[in-house]
This record gives C-alpha cells, sequence and structure tokens, in this order.
C-alpha cells in the first residue's frame, strides 16, 4: 500500500506492546501527545488498533508522567530509605565507579543485566556490547527469556536458524491453521482480526485450537483440542502417528529435504491414538480430525506462543509441532509454515543482537569460538568471553546466593514478572548494588533499587523493532521527554564512556563511538552481513518509506516474507532436521496434597505488570480485579460462592484473592491473570516474606535446553481463606 502522507503534528512510531507491532500515528501539540489511531500503511494493522493500542495516547498525558514516571536520577543512600534526586553526571559516576570495584575485586561475572524485550534494537545493541565486549561477561539475558526462548530453541533444532519461516500474510492464504498455547484473540488481538477476516473470505478454512482451556480463541475453533497440561508432545507425536498410518505425510518431500525421521518414526510409534487420547484426554475421532485437516489442506499455518514456550520441555514441544509441518510438506509455500508469536514488542530484536546469555550479535552462537572471534573481531577486541551467561533464572538465582554482586536491571519487573518470587526478592535484597532504569517509578523493582535511572518510553524513543513475521518497523519520538529521562541506548553510552576511563581505554579507542541510534544500528546492521538475518541492504533512510522483514541483503528490493521456499535449510546439510524428543512430565505434577493444576496468562486490555494499562480506569472495564477462575464444579464440591475468598497455596507461597466460576476452566484446573501487582494481589511465600501476584506461587523449574521457565504450570491447593 502506499504511504499515507502525515501532518507535520503527526509521527509515525509503533505500537509497544505486543509482538503484532501495529504501525500507530501519534498525534501531538505543545509537546504532548494528543491522540493516536493506527497507521493504514502499516502492513501489521493496515490503520486497526485493539483497546490497548488505541488509548496509547492516554498513557501519556502529563497527569500520569506526574503520577507514573520516573523523572530524575535516584540515589537511596540506605536500603529502606526514600531515595533522593541527583543529577545524571553524579548518578552515572557513582554507577561507573562500583561497577568497576566489583568487577575489579570479583570479577565480571560478579555483574548482571537484566533487560527486556521491550527495549529498541539499538538500546539492546548497547547493552550486549556493554557487558560481553567491555565488562567482559556474558551475564546479560532479558524477559524474553520468559517469553520466547523455547521459540529460538525449537527452530535452531529443526530448521537450522532461528527464523521464523513463515509471515502474517500466511494467514490469509492458509486452509488450515493450527494453533496451539495461544489465545490469541486476547493476546494478539488484531492479529485474531486478520484470522477471523481470513475465515470469513475463505469459509472451508479449518481453525484447530489446542488449549487446555476455552479460550476466546478456542471458542471460535472449527475444532477444539483440550489437552491436558503438559501433554502436548503426546499430542504432536499422536498427530504424526496418524499421518502416518493414514499416509497423510509427504514421502517426496521428507526425502528431498529432511533427515533423521527414522529415529523420529521410532518414538511416534509407540503414540498411539488410544494412548495419546488418554495421556493427552482428548477424544480418538477429533486426533484423527485434527490430522487430516492438518496434513491434507493445501496449505496449513500453525501459529503458536506461551503455552508451549513457557514449559520445562518448551523447546521439545516446539519441535515436536514443527515435525509435522516436516512431515507434511507444509513449509516454505504461501499459506504453510510454523509461525510462533511474540509476546513482546522486540523480543525479536533482542534475539538479532544476541541480548540473550547464549546468543552474539546477528544470531551467532556463544558456544560457537569461530562466532565468539567474528564478533570479537567486528567489535575491535582480542576476543569475547566464552564463559556462558547466566539465564534469567539462573541470574537471580546467582544473585540471591551471592554470587551476583551487582544486579543492572532495564525496563522490566522481575520483583512482580519472574517465577518463584521468593527467590527473586532475597537476590535484590542480597545484591549489594542493584540499578533500575526505568521509564516508570511504579514497578515493584524501583522499590528495591539503590539507583533509580530516569529512561523514555514510546511517544519518546527513537529507533527500530522487529514483530513475529521478523518486519522491522521504526520507533520515532513525537514529544520531548519529560523531566530528565533519557533514551535507554544513551544510558549505556554514558556509562559505557566512564568505565571505560575507568577500565584506561582512551577515547579514540571507545566501543561506543554513537551520537545517534541510526549509529548503533548501522554497526548492528554491518554485524548480520552474511549471516541469515543479513539486512546489509537496508537503512534507515529505506524503513522510513516503509517497515520490512529480513533478510534484506544488498541489492534487494523489498524483505523477504517467507523463507526456505527453494526446500534448503541452513544447516550442515541444507536439510531440515526432525527432532526424534521424548513427552516429558510436568515439572510438578498435581498430588493429593496440591490437587489443581494452575496457569497463568494474559487478560485481553492489560500488558505485563501494569505500569502503562494500569493508569488508565478504562482498561479495567473488562476484568476489574484478580480473581482465580475454577470450574463451576470444583467450587460446588469444594462449597466455594462466586466471588467467595480462596487461599491459594503452592510449594513456595500463597495467596488469597476471589474464586469465579469459569466453564472455560476445565476440571482440576485454575487460571490467574499474570498481570495484578502488589497494588492488587499479595502473597506470602513459604518462608513468610511478603510477595507481589501470581508468581508468588509460580515454579522456576525450567527448559534444559532453552532455559524457560514453567510459568504455565504449577501444582496448588485452594482453600477457603479463613478470615480473621
Ligand atoms: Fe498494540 Fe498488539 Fe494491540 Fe497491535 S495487537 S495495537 S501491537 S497491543
Amino acid at each position: 500500500r502506499p504511504a499515507v502522507p502525515v501532518r507535520p503534528s503527526e509521527t509515525r512510531s509503533t505500537c509497544p506492546y505486543c509482538g503484532v507491532g501495529c504501525g500507530v500515528i501519534i498525534e501531538s501539540a505543545d509537546g504532548q501527545v494528543t491522540g493516536v489511531r493506527g497507521d493504514p500503511a502499516h502492513p501489521a494493522n493496515f490503520g486497526r488498533l485493539c483497546t490497548k493500542g488505541s488509548t496509547l495516547h492516554l498513557t501519556a498525558s502529563p497527569a500520569i508522567a506526574r503520577q507514573a514516571r520516573l523523572l530524575t536520577p535516584m540515589l537511596r543512600d540506605e536500603r529502606g530509605m526514600a531515595p533522593r534526586a541527583i543529577g545524571w553526571d553524579a548518578a552515572l559516576d557513582q554507577a561507573a565507579d562500583r561497577l568497576h570495584r566489583i568487577a575489579r575485586e570479583h570479577g565480571p561475572d560478579a555483574i548482571g543485566f537484566y533487560v527486556s524485550g521491550q527495549l529498541l534494537t539499538e538500546d539492546y545493541y548497547v547493552f550486549n556490547k556493554l557487558a560481553k565486549g567491555l565488562l567482559g561477561t556474558n551475564n546479560i539475558d532479558t524477559n524474553s527469556r520468559l517469553c520466547m526462548s523455547s521459540a529460538v530453541a525449537g527452530y535452531k533444532l529443526t530448521l537450522g536458524a532461528d527464523a521464523p519461516p513463515a509471515c502474517y500474510e500466511d494467514i490469509d492464504q492458509a486452509d488450515c491453521l493450527f494453533i496451539a498455547g495461544s489465545n490469541a484473540a486476547w493476546a494478539h488481538p488484531i492479529l485474531y482480526r486478520r484470522i477471523e477476516q481470513a475465515r470469513q473470505a475463505r469459509p472451508h478454512m479449518k481453525l484447530i485450537v489446542a488449549d487446555p482451556r476455552r479460550t476466546e480463541t478456542a471458542e471460535g475453533a472449527d475444532l477444539h483440542l483440550p489437552l491436558l497440561p503438559g501433554s502436548d508432545v503426546m499430542l504432536f507425536h499422536g498427530l504424526l502417528h496418524i499421518m502416518l498410518w493414514e499416509g497423510w505425510t509427504d514421502a517426496a518431500w521428507i526425502a528431498a529435504h529432511t533427515e533423521g525421521f527414522e529415529a523420529l518414526k521410532a518414538v511416534v510409534r509407540e503414540c498411539t491414538p488410544e494412548r495419546v487420547a488418554q495421556a493427552c484426554g482428548l477424544r480418538k475421532e477429533d486426533l484423527f480430525t485434527a490430522a487430516r485437516w492438518f496434513a491434507t489442506a493445501q496449505a496449513t499455518l500453525s501459529l503458536y506462543c506461551q503455552g508451549l514456550n513457557q514449559s520445562s520441555s518448551g523447546t521439545a514441544k516446539n519441535a515436536a509441532l514443527i515435525n509435522l509441518h516436516l512431515a507434511t510438506g507444509q513449509i516454505g509455500r504461501p499459506g504453510a509454515g510454523p509461525l510462533s508469536l511474540t509476546g513482546q514488542p522486540n523480543a525479536m530484536g533482542g534475539r538479532e543482537v544476541g541480548g540473550l546469555a547464549n546468543l552474539l550479535s546477528a544470531h551467532r552462537d556463544l558456544a560457537n569460538p569461530a562466532h565468539r572471534a567474528e564478533v570479537a573481531a567486528l567489535w575491535g577486541l582480542p576476543s569475547v568471553p566464552a564463559t556462558p551467561g547466566k539465564t534469567a533464572v539462573e541470574m537471580f538465582q546467582a544473585a540471591a546466593d551471592g554470587e551476583i554482586r551487582a544486579l543492572w536491571i532495564a525496563c522490566t519487573n522481575p520483583a512482580q514478572s519472574m517465577p518463584d518470587q521468593a527467590t527473586v526478592r532475597r537476590a535484590l535484597a542480597r545484591a549489594e548494588f542493584v540499578v533500575v532504569q526505568e521509564a516508570f517509578a511504579t514497578t515493584a523493582t524501583c522499590e528495591a533499587a539503590d539507583l533509580l535511572l530516569p529512561a523514555t518510553t514510546w511517544g519518546e524513543k527513537n529507533g527500530t523493532v522487529t514483530n513475529s513475521e521478523r518486519r522491522i518497523s521504526r520507533v520515532r519520538p513525537a514529544v520531548p521527554a519529560p523531566g530528565e529521562a533519557r533514551d535507554d541506548w544513551r544510558i549505556v553510552v554514558d556509562l559505557g564512556r566512564r568505565l571505560e576511563s575507568r577500565m584506561g581505554r582512551t577515547p579514540d579507542r571507545s566501543l561506543f563511538p554513537y551520537d545517534t541510534p541510526e549509529a548503533v544500528w548501522n554497526e548492528h546492521r554491518e554485524s548480520t552481513r552474511g549471516r541469515d538475518l543479513d539486512i546489509t541492504g537496508l537503512s534507515y533512510a529505506l524503513l522510513e518509506q516503509a517497515p520490512q522483514q529480513w533478510p534484506y541483503p544488498p541489492g534487494a528490493a523489498q524483505g523477504r516474507a517467507r523463507l526456505y521456499e527453494d526446500g534448503v535449510f541452513p544447516t550442515a546439510s541444507g536439510r531440515a532436521r526432525f527432532a526424534a524428543v521424548q513427552p516429558q512430565p510436568l515439572a510438578e505434577p498435581r498430588n493429593s496434597r496440591f490437587p489443581f493444576s494452575l496457569t497463568t496468562g494474559r487478560l485481553r486490555d492489560q500488558w505485563h505488570g501494569m505500569s502503562r494499562t494500569g493508569t488508565l480506569g478504562r482498561l479495567f472495564g473488562q476484568v476489574a480485579e484478580p480473581c482465580i477462575e475454577m470450574h463451576p464444579w470444583d467450587m460446588e464440591r469444594q462449597g466455594i460462592a462466586a466471588g467467595e475468598l480462596v487461599q491459594v497455596t503452592s510449594k513456595r507461597g500463597s495467596i488469597v484473592l476471589p474464586a469465579q466460576p469459569s466453564p472455560a476452566q476445565p476440571a482440576a484446573q485454575a487460571f490467574i491473570a499474570m498481570h495484578w501487582g502488589s497494588e492488587f494481589l499479595t502473597g506470602v511465600s513459604a518462608g513468610g516474606e511478603v510477595l507481589a501476584g501470581v508468581n508468588a506461587l509460580t515454579t522456576s523449574a525450567f527448559c534444559p535446553d532453552s532455559r524457560q521457565p514453567e510459568l504455565k504450570h504449577a501444582a496448588v491447593r485452594i482453600e477457603k481463606a479463613a478470615l480473621p
């Protein structure tokens, strides 16, 4: 579509919430955001916005800035005391002195950086370079670990690279949509509207939803598979078993483009429809229907998200689903392929720059000596460290154990969002120096900070993000930052230069020679040369005209919508690899003491820890307060009335909140939304510490391959609350 010109008082940018990555037009006057509307020229949304996106301008009002924003650097002289304002120079000098001392006395691995999928790609790039390049520690991880790392590991295991092969346009061209572990209707609303539109245009299209809960997405499906929690691999293997038995696999495509099928066949041979129906709690005939629709449709597209990723066997779940696409040749064609949905607006950009503990720039692997040498050469350094960095759960555990002494947290709220809150709180209390770089002053993590650094946010920031379909969009500032807030990339550069002077690096050899986010992005672009995500043909100038998908190599007229159309994969053999993964039990199965399966997830109108959406009363219209959703039978059996307070207890802690009956909830399963923080929902750890939200209950058990924690399942008991 031709770009629609905007008026001088309007600025094109991108929504800061979910991974759909919708384009927005920000209206402003006198330095204030006055309105927002969907960008009709943006290919992610063509002008549409959901309830969150369409109220963005209200979250940027001066009144909310005064109430909720961090406006000046603040230092807490002593834990428990109120912080006092200090200037930027004093704040950054203090930060550089303390990090330098800790690195000198205890080694660089005594420092950990925990960043966010809400940072822009430029922010992420300099953070990664600061940790791995300048300080010499790979202890940098991100809240995207809680969101996408199983999808990354699944793609790499099967297809050879962390590159989602399909795109949003495939929704319009699919004949069968298989949605697994995603309530897209609430978590990715604009994409779901595209699905609804595609179904109207193509009435023969089949929609299968695999989800234990009867969510709004499942409610609209042609076939809902309400599988038991954790049984996803068994389900996918069972579908493959049926496809093989019925002759619905594509033997010619398998022979030409894959390897490892015999080993997988040996595993799925045991997954008979009878066994799978029992293990998954599903009807055998539904398994046959799903297998037939998936395999025999002209084009099948899978969309999947946290239900697969947030699991102690998340990588296996991702790989087992991709196996189905490889076995049926449903990949590399219009309307066909696996397409993981990113939760956050720039989880993808963080992966591109290697902003995780096990990655390096441009999809390079830390464990690969050649990749380390390439990155060292790019940065003009003799080497980058080989010691694996601590991933999210490991980082906070290491801080709780005293191994990590300084925590630098940017644009995220681990004191609410990380599983097993008690350990995170211990980590924040024990670390001798906690820095929180944030736009909002209201998060629980801010309360634990020694130093608070005010950052810019949506409407003020300048850079790029990449959405779920590999599309890079510009994020542009429409108004000046309030108070003394600074861009995240700028804070890191200012800190990096101070650290360099303390480490004896002269300014002419600075690793941070940037004055604009474009200069950072250009260096990131150069790091992608010859890699699977090569964007060396792209520029900020081209992105000014339209968002583009990667790869975008030199000479390209546009980015590539779909990958692997030639059937060649980025593996040593050029073949995709079937993964003969074994079904694994849940990390914490239900038992007689904890007889309920608790899952967590999103509401339609809230975002993460509510630091932005929680400022607007109208976004509480759908759900006004926290509750635990239970099956009506379970409530009746325990004599719990609707709205009555119950105590929910896991091995790690307990919370008290009202119970609500929900027929969407299967028996012996319960649901609590992830968004509610201490303002709404306090809990207490098994050791008596006061905690916030549902993560007082969740487990930090994680997938051994992706290190993504099992936020989707904890065993709990639910009892009527004993009131004083
Ligand atoms: Fe923003 Fe996601 Fe809604 Fe689009 S679907 S407007 S990106 S929250």
